[in-house]
Order: C-alpha cells, then sequence, then structure tokens
C-alpha cells in the first residue's frame, strides 16, 4: 500500500525538492495534502500534478484564488484555509508521513498535531526544536510518533548512530557529534565589509540552494547555532558533546564519534533530496534523481575551526541550552524578527545577532513548562525585538 503523505509546505525549497521524489516514486508514495502560505501559482501547479486530497492555504482569499486557478481541472482536490486547516491535514487518519517543511515558528503548531496523531515526522522544520525541545521531545515519546531529521546534518547524524537507533535516545558508545558547517558566503569576508551586506548577497549561498530565512541564517551562522539546539535534542546528548568545525565543500554532512575512536561520516551531494530520500524509504533506501560523488573530481576535503568573532550567533546558541527553558524559544523568535527586517532593508546584516543578544538579555527566562508559555514567550520577544529595532533606526 502507498504511503500517503501531507507537505506542509510544499511551495519552499524543501517542498518542492520532495515533491521532486514523490514524482519519481508515484509506486511507493501518495499526496494527501499540500500546503502553502501564499504562492498560489506553485500550488496550483502542484495540484494539477499531485491531484492531493486537499490544499491548505493561509487566507480566504488566497483559498479562492486557488479555486479560480484549478476550475474545471477536475481534480478531487477540497481547498481549505487557515491554522486549524493545516493541522487537520497533519493528523487526519488517512495519512501516513509528514513533511514538516513550513519556515519559522508558523510550522510548530501543525507539527504538534501530526507529533499528537503519532505520524512519521520527517522534520525539516528546525525551529519547532528551537522553540521548545524538551516539550516537542516529550510529545513524540508519549504519542508514539517517529521523529526523522531531514536537516542535512542530523540526517547524516542520524544516519551514522548505531543499528536501531531512535531519535530522543542518548546512543550507546558516542563520544561526541560533530557537525560541519560551510561556513556561508561570508567566511572569508573581511570583517568591515559585514554592515553593507545586502540581502542579494546573503542569501546566495555557496553550496546549497535553499528558501530566504535559512540562507541568512547560514550566512550568519544562527542556522548552525539552531542546528546545535537541534541536535542537542533530538539526539539527547550533552552541551559538550557537540562539536561544530567550518567544511567549506559541504560533502561531508556531520560525523558520529564513537568511544573507541571511530569516527563515522554520511558524505553527499548538497541536495537536499538526499537526505529527504533517506527519512521518505527509512530504514529502506530509495533512488534519488541527484548527482552522485565524484571524488576524486572533488580532490580535496578541508576544515577549520569556526572563528567565534566572526559569527557570535553560534556562542549565543551554546549559552541559550546553557540557559535553558524558553532562552531557545526567545533566540528563535528575535532571530526571525530580525532576519525578516533584514531582507525587508529595515535592518543591517551585522546588526542580526546584536539584536537577537539584546532581546535575551532584556527577557526573564522561564521554565518550559507549556506550549502555552512557549507562544507567550515567543509573542513576547517578537515585541522586544520589534520595540529594539525602532529605538535602533529612531
Ligand atoms: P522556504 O521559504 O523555501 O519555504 C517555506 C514554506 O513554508 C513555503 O511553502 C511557505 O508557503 C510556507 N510558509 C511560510 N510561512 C508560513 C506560514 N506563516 N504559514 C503557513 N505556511 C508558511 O523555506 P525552506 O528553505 O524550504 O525551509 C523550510 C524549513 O526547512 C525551514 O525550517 C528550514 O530551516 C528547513 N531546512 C531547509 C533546508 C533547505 O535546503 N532549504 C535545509 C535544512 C533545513
Ligand atoms: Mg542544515
Amino acid at each position: 500500500m502507498n504511503k500517503r503523505i501531507t507537505i506542509l509546505g510544499s511551495t519552499g525549497s524543501i517542498g518542492k525538492s520532495t515533491l521532486n521524489l514523490l514524482g519519481v516514486h508515484p509506486d511507493k508514495f501518495e499526496v494527501f495534502a499540500l500546503t502553502a502560505k501564499s504562492k498560489i501559482d506553485v500550488l496550483s501547479t502542484q495540484c494539477q500534478q499531485f491531484n492531493p486530497n486537499f490544499a491548505v492555504v493561509e487566507s480566504e482569499y488566497h483559498a479562492n484564488q486557488l479555486q479560480q486557478k484549478l476550475a474545471g481541472a477536475k481534480l478531487r482536490t477540497k481547498i481549505l484555509h487557515g491554522a486549524a486547516a493545516l493541522q487537520e491535514v497533519a493528523s487526519a487518519a488517512e495519512v501516513d508521513y509528514v513533511m514538516a517543511s513550513i519556515v519559522g515558528a508558523a510550522g510548530l503548531l501543525p507539527t504538534l498535531a501530526a507529533a499528537r496523531a503519532g505520524k512519521r515526522i520527517l522534520l525539516a522544520n528546525k525551529e519547532a526544536l528551537v522553540m521548545s525541545g524538551a516539550l516537542f521531545m516529550k510529545t513524540i515519546a508519549e504519542f508514539g510518533a517517529e521523529l526523522l531529521p531531514v536537516d542535512s546534518e542530523h540526517n547524516a547524524l542520524f544516519q551514522c548512530m548505531p543499528p536501531g537507533y531512535k531519535t530522543g535516545d542518548t546512543a550507546a558508545n558516542v563520544d561526541k557529534i560533530v557537525l560541519t558547517a560551510s561556513g556561508g558566503p561570508f567566511r572569508s569576508l573581511p570583517l568591515e565589509k559585514f554592515g553593507s551586506i545586502t540581502p542579494e548577497q546573503a542569501i546566495a549561498h555557496p553550496n546549497w540552494s535553499m528558501g530566504a530565512k535559512i540562507s541568512v541564517d547560514s550566512a550568519t551562522m544562527m542556522n548552525k547555532g539552531c542546528e546545535v539546539i537541534e541536535a542537542f535534542w533530538l539526539f539527547n546528548l550533552k552541551m559538550a558533546q557537540i562539536d561544530v568545525i567550518i567544511h567549506p565543500q559541504s560533502i561531508i554532512h556531520s560525523m558520529v564519534c564513537y568511544k573507541d575512536g571511530s569516527m563515522l561520516a554520511q558524505l553527499g551531494s548538497p541536495d537536499m533530496q538526499i537526505p529527504i530520500a533517506a527519512t521518505l524509504a527509512w530504514p529502506d533506501r530509495i533512488n534519488a534523481p541527484v548527482k552522485k560523488l565524484d571524488l576524486v573530481d572533488i580532490g580535496k576535503l578541508t576544515f577549520e575551526s569556526v572563528d567565534a568573532t566572526r559569527f557570535p550567533a553560534l556562542g549565543l546558541a551554546y549559552a541559550a541550552i546553557q540557559a535553558g527553558g524558553t532562552a531557545s524559544t526567545v533566540l528563535n523568535a528575535a532571530n526571525e524578527v530580525a532576519v525578516e527586517a533584514f531582507l525587508a532593508r529595515r535592518l543591517t546584516f551585522s546588526a542580526i545577532v546584536p539584536l537577537v543578544n539584546e532581546v535575551l538579555e532584556r527577557t526573564n527566562i522561564e521554565p518550559a513548562s507549556s506550549y502555552d508559555v512557549i507562544l507567550e514567550a515567543d509573542r513576547r520577544a517578537r515585541e522586544l525585538a520589534n520595540e529594539n529595532m525602532s529605538a535602533m533606526t529612531d
């Protein structure tokens, strides 16, 4: 029987890569629901190709637009809108797998609905774990859901864990893990030029093609900071067991170091279809239409340590884990506001991380005792970030 999939955020970079794979394997997978915020043209084309049971958009206005575009297409697709509909298609009884690929905090509640319904969750939306790692992992365990990491580093680590390993467990005999980072587009840009970096420059990642927010996060290395937090929760390790190393070629996607001195790595082209295929088929394997590695052609793999002055975001992420409670919720929310402002040219590149730091310093961190506490901390951090920004630009 085909596995039925809901793709949350199907019009984004991860969503499109997922559909590309599903298109290659119509004998294995079927699309139950596609969701998007507002890219109706893309969603309409996807609906015509995959004929999902449901398509979900943000507003009634967008729903009407999609309805018009699909009029006469003779699809089975029902069009819904709003937050509750996202949760419904993520938790419906017919669904086997949920690809969680909405960007940012907006992905938390629908992903949580999938967790509470005990689904296999292919997790790209790292912000869900950064915001609410402890509670989220608890929910996964409580409802018997299966959490498979899509983020390339975490997928690499997951593949290098001992046989039978489940996310949330602490793997036996693992000494530490090493997350690789490309260093982004500004790994060697003179620091005095950071102030004048434009959104176009920040989005142009040297190795990966990704959505705007994660591309900016890669340029500040806040992405790697979030990934350290993501790894902390997924693999249930101590902070001191998580290292980050710069590997500019993005060929080794991360490494697990065992206590006998063995270091296991997963390698592949920088193409997200590889980790997505691994989660879709896990523990089996399926073909993926990707460029296979030619190591002789690549020739050299190099490594450097991270320059903490150039990339203060990483230290901030470690400090947020150390602080515990809602600290990483606040870090995530302030960063989302800062990145959005940078993309809208309301904030300079070099002000992004200081703004996040400022919001963290001005916030009383609380125990992350419930999702309500998390959502309130998220709301308050956004408010503070906006207040701080207006103070900076006044
Ligand atoms: P993207 O910006 O390309 O796509 C985001 C998707 O989310 C779109 O379909 C959009 O319609 C939807 N969306 C955005 N805001 C929404 C809202 N408020 N409500 C409902 N839907 C909304 O992003 P992406 O690059 O595909 O990244 C998606 C997630 O995957 C992020 O959490 C990112 O960190 C993670 N991720 C991405 C990559 C990558 O290569 N792109 C790699 C690793 C992890
Ligand atoms: Mg990653």
